[in-house]
This record gives C-alpha cells, structure tokens and sequence, in this order.
C-alpha cells in the first residue's frame, strides 16, 4: 500500500488572504481551492473576462528578471516563485490559485503567509501516485551571471546553496534536506533581500511600487536595513533555498536529486527547471512497457491511414499502442531492411536518416491532435522543430517507439509537441515540434 507521502495531496477547503503585490502596489486577494488529481497547480485570473488560468509549467515561463512571470496567450502572473515554493515543499500537487489582480500579495517577502494558508486550507490525499523524478546523472546549468546548478543523483531532495552578494559581500552557506517539516521552520520564514544599488533605478523608475521595508530587506553597503531584525543570521541563504524551490516546482514532479546552488538566481534556476522537464520526459518514454497490448485502446494501420493522409513510402507509423489522457501518444514504426531510404542511406552501411525519424514524430503527434479535433479533413504542417537531437543510430531490424506530448495548443491552429523515439530502452532522437493545421 502506498504511504500517504506517495500520493498526491490538494487542500481540504478554500482559503485565501490578502495583500499589496510588489510591483504594481495594488491590493490583491489570493484563494488557494482544491483541485483534482493530476491537475497541477494552475493561477486563476479572476480579474478578467472569462476568468482565464495559466499553468504552472516550465513551458509557460515568460520572465525571470527579478522575479518568474508565467503567462499564456497574452493573460500573465508575476512573481509566481514564493507561493509555488510554499505549495511544492508543503506537499500540495493540486490547487488552484485564484487572484484578482496579476500578482499574488507580496507579504512580508517570505512564504510564511503562504505556509500559514495552506495549514488553515489542510492537506488531504489522493487516489493517485505523485510523480517523482529520480535524477540518475549529475546535470548542471551555468548562467552569465556566475550562477551554477547541479543535480546529484540522491534519495531525498536536498539542497546545498552557497549565496554571496556584489564583491562577495554576505556570502552565506546552507546545506538541507527539504521536507515540510523543515521548510515551514527553517526555509518560509526567510524574507527577500535587495541590493540598495539594484532597486535604486527601480524606485526611481517607479517599477515596484509595493516594495517597502514591509516586504524586503535592503542592504546598502554593510547595512542590513529592515523593519524587524534578521530572522536567521544567514536569512539570505535561506530566501535563495526558497527561490529555488518555487522556480522549481514549475518542471513537474517531485525531485529526488541534491542541488548544488552556487549564487543561484531564477534565470539559472528556471534553465535548471527547463533541464529537468526535458529529462523527465525522455524518462518518462523509457518507463513506458515495450509491449503491444492487444486489443482496444490503439489504432492498427487501417485505422491510422484514415486519420494519415500519407502513405508508402511515407507514412512512418505502423500502429498506435496507445493514448494517454488527451495529451499523450505512444506509437509504433518497424523498420525493415527494404525501406527504399536505406539503398542510398548508406550503401554497405543502413542506417536510418535523422529527419525521418523526425517525421515519425511528426506523424504521431498529428494523430493525437487529429484524435483531439475529432477530424481528419486537415492537413497538419510543421512550423519549426527545435532542441533536436539525434542521440543513436537506427538500423534495420530496430523497432522504434515513438512517443509524443501535446505541451501547448493556440485554439484549433497551433500545437506544440515534445517528442522521443526509444529503441531498447534508450533515447535515440528527441524534439520540440510546432504544427499549424489547415482544411485541406
Ligand atoms: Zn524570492
């Protein structure tokens, strides 16, 4: 049986607070409510017509100057990281953020408000597994700024940050394990920190107009002003911890791993999270079973050729072995010795080109979006394919699995895709692909 720290959690009720968003100074209220299993946690702008939601993914990172901005279409959130770093390490994978405004209350710049929000909501379990992703191998970021990441792999999620300011001033070093228990006394209480020299322009240009001593430690030269004392003496570190966590939460799953944090900040957090979705991925397409099952739920050839308009030698999906929620693909190509590619790819030496396999997942991802818009009288049309990488040879007699994720769609027209061929268990190409759609 699983233990309840291996299922997913939502809050037991509504409850929300309210307060002055930093960068605009308005006041704003926040209600966290519940939300069903595998919904993730997703911001309501109840402010706007139709009251639209955005998210909380890596794909829809917009900004990370000062703080992370999520958006989708032209609907944004700001400063997203503290109430996402208090959701994640408390142990809420399902919620829904409403605000009425573009930006959650600032606080007292820690996640304290958001901890105390979600004990007075409560923490109740699901009937799903929560998603974990044990790092196998050390990655690492690096950024301009000076600032380097690196994941080892390791059973608990740890983080180990060493913080230093301009000139190395206030070099701060903390090593942790993060669990709720932990994060609620050691990690939310820590508050912002400003350079005086960094938020100077800012003031003068009248960007944050919530920003006060309320909210924020300043430091200007070697003093450390604020409202109340230090709450820790290396409460800097601290606040960069949190900040980790909150950019974090947006790649998805649970980390196993320990985070070697040097002068992190969220544009190097945020590539670190881009990092681990895109390994969470290619994963997630090897723990899928290498077996056909039988019956419903693919599609044979006949029936992949009604929603395909391509056909020999192009068509490069054999069968569907099937479908996941409405987002996901898994399908099937064989590939023989007599495909006509191999007599000039290479004579004496067959392997199979690199931009097929690209349109193997072209053609899965066409299905999937197809099977979606409930048609098959339109023509899907790639835009671009990016982070393409060709990791291992195909050859005759291999039989590739090709899996596809809808990670966007714009209305009818537009589509995003992240996409993995596997052969024995390993990753032998990858992509990001956009389509549009036309009525043929
Ligand atoms: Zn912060």
């Amino acid at each position: 049986m699983a233990t309840t720290t291996e299922l997913q959690h939502t809050v037991g009720k509504g409850a929300g607070f309210s307060g002055t968003s930093l960068h605009t100074g308005e006041k704003v209220s926040l209600k966290i409510q519940p939300a069903p299993v595998n919904h993730g946690v997703k911001f309501k702008r109840k402010d706007l017509p139709d009251e639209p939601t955005i998210d909380a993914r890596i794909d829809n990172l917009k900004m990370v100057e000062r703080a992370t901005t999520i958006g989708e279409g032209s609907v944004r959130v700001h400063t997203v990281e503290h109430v996402l770093s208090a959701l994640s390490a408390m142990g809420v994978d399902n919620a829904t953020i409403e605000m009425d405004a573009n930006e959650p209350p600032i606080g007292d710049g820690s996640a304290q408000p958001y901890v105390d929000l979600i004990k007075r909501a409560g923490l109740v379990p699901q009937d799903a597994p929560r998603k974990f992703f044990s790092v196998r191998e050390a990655m690492h970021v690096e950024a301009k700024s000076g600032a380097l990441l690196v994941v080892l792999p390791d059973e608990k999620f740890r983080i180990s940050c060493t913080q230093a300011g301009p000139n190395n001033r206030l070099t701060q070093y903390l090593s942790t394990e993060i669990t709720p228990a932990i994060y609620e006394h050691e990690i939310a209480p820590a508050r912002t920190f400003v350079y005086y020299e960094e938020v100077e322009p800012l003031m003068e240009k009248n960007l944050i107009k919530g920003g006060s001593l309320e909210n924020a430690i300043v430091v200007r030269g070697e003093a450390v002003l604020s409202k109340e004392p230090l709450r820790f003496p290396d409460e800097f570190v601290r606040h960069k911890i949190l900040d980790i966590i909150g950019d974090l939460a947006l790649f998805g799953a649970r980390l196993c791993g320990h985070i070697i944090a040097v002068r992190p900040g969220h544009a190097a957090n945020a590539d670190l999270a881009r990092a681990l979705a895109r390994e969470h991925a290619r994963a997630a397409a090897l723990a899928v079973p290498r077996v056909f099952p039988s019956g419903e739920g693919g599609l044979d050839v006949n029936q992949v050729m009604e929603i395909l308009p391509h056909r020999f030698p192009f068509l490069m999906v054999d069968r569907v072995i099937g479908f996941e929620a409405d987002t996901k693909i898994t399908a099937v190509k064989s590939v023989s010795i007599n495909e006509p590619f191999f007599q000039g790819h290479f004579p004496g030496h067959p392997v199979m080109p690199g931009v097929l396999q690209v349109e193997a997942m072209a053609q899965a991802a066409s299905i999937l979006l197809m099977r979606l818009a409930r048609t098959s009288h339109r023509v899907g049309y790639f835009m671009s394919a990016d982070s393409v990488k060709f990791r291992k040879p195909v050859f005759p007699g291999d039989t590739i699995f090709i899996h596809a994720e809808i990670t966007k769609t714009r209305g009818a027209k537009l589509a995003k895709a992240r996409c993995h061929c596997v052969v024995n268990d390993a990753v032998v190409s990858e992509g990001e692909l956009m389509f549009t759609f036309l009525d043929q």
